[in-house]
């Protein structure tokens, strides 16, 4: 099965511990007053995204001076450390990480089929399956899963003609939009295929091309924020704070310009959650008024749920102590 929730499962655990994703709306159900989180732990408080490959060698490579340690793992450590290598401080910059995709990994992907509403061909593309493990949300609501990620699936881009989209977008388009995509994107287009096992670089190309079909179709704005709020995400996760900033500015400015043009709910988020997601934009761009103004609104909101509403608060002392600071 296809996992139908563009990245958001996390706004409603209850629906991912069912895995029953029929309903592809699962925002709404934010609006509704008092659903009964299940086990709301792991979301609550996400495990700091791991990355035990990478730590591993080093500690070894460190650790080992001349005498061969016993057979197994010594095999799997990449290659010894130079003789003269100084005991220091920082560690010596580690291989970069290359996935290995386990059996685990390899059975949660799958290639499936889709029939792409510009040039009306079909094409695969790959594929998560909803078992896929959340493991935690994080403060600006991009959900960690293990051990492969939805997120680098999510855009999806028709190897034939270019079009893109997110996937739960990428059947609805207009013909005056289909006809803008063949005239615009399909002539210059050139289809580089995807690893099964996807990379963040790869990830954001496709999501890039979802951002540059969206503008040249002329789509809704709020379809533009979320597609750069999701770069964004991709960003922080490689680590690149220009580009997350970059994204999350853009994503801002499409959000809040959907607000007076655009009907909510925004690509299934409902408007608490964009109010949320607003007040985290402005605070990572340092507008900690508008900021302020923004979760003080969304906390008095007699619609907000209870774990929304939790996140506001927390967010709420990390933004006064943040403009305490500022004002010294
Ligand atoms: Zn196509």
């Amino acid at each position: 099965m296809e996992n139908r929730y563009n990245g958001l499962e996390a706004f409603a655990p209850a629906k991912i511990k069912t895995a029953a994703p029929e309903t592809p709306k699962i925002i709404q159900t934010e609006s509704i007053p008092a659903p009964p989180p299940v086990a709301p732990m792991p979301i609550v408080s996400p495990p700091v995204t791991p990355a035990p490959v990478v730590q591993a060698p080093v500690v070894q490579k460190e650790s080992i001076p001349a005498p061969p340690p016993p057979a197994a793992p010594i095999v799997s450590v990449p290659a010894p450390p130079p003789p003269a290598a100084p005991i220091a401080s920082v560690p010596p910059p580690v291989a970069p990480k290359v996935e290995e995709p386990s059996p685990e990994m390899l059975a949660l992907i799958f290639e499936k089929s889709f029939d792409c509403p510009v040039c009306e061909r079909q094409f695969k593309a790959y594929t998560t399956k909803t078992t896929v493990k959340l493991e935690g949300v994080d403060d600006d609501l991009m959900p960690t899963y293990s051990p492969v990620d939805p997120l680098l699936y999510d855009a999806l881009v028709c190897p034939n003609c270019g079009y893109s989209a997110l996937r739960a977008n990428f059947s609805s388009i207009t013909e005056r939009q289909a006809e803008l995509i063949q005239a615009e994107i399909t002539p210059s287009f050139k289809h580089t295929p995807n690893p099964m096992i996807m990379n963040i670089d790869a990830a954001v190309a496709d999501y890039k091309m979802a951002l540059l079909n969206c503008i040249v179709k002329k789509g809704k704005l709020n379809e533009k924020g979320f597609i750069c709020m999701k770069i964004s995400w991709l960003y922080k996760r490689k680590g690149d704070t220009k580009n997350e900033l970059a994204f999350v500015k853009q994503a801002y400015d499409s959000f809040t310009a959907a607000f007076s043009k655009e009907s909510l709910p925004f690509c299934g988020l409902d408007e608490n959650t964009v109010n949320y997601v607003l007040a985290r934009f402005s605070m990572k761009l340092g507008l900690l008024d508008e900021s302020m103004r923004l979760i003080s609104r969304l906390i008095t909101s007699s619609s907000i749920s209870p774990r929304l509403k939790e996140r506001a608060i927390d967010m709420k002392e990390t933004l006064r102590t943040m403009i305490e600071k500022a004002e010294k």
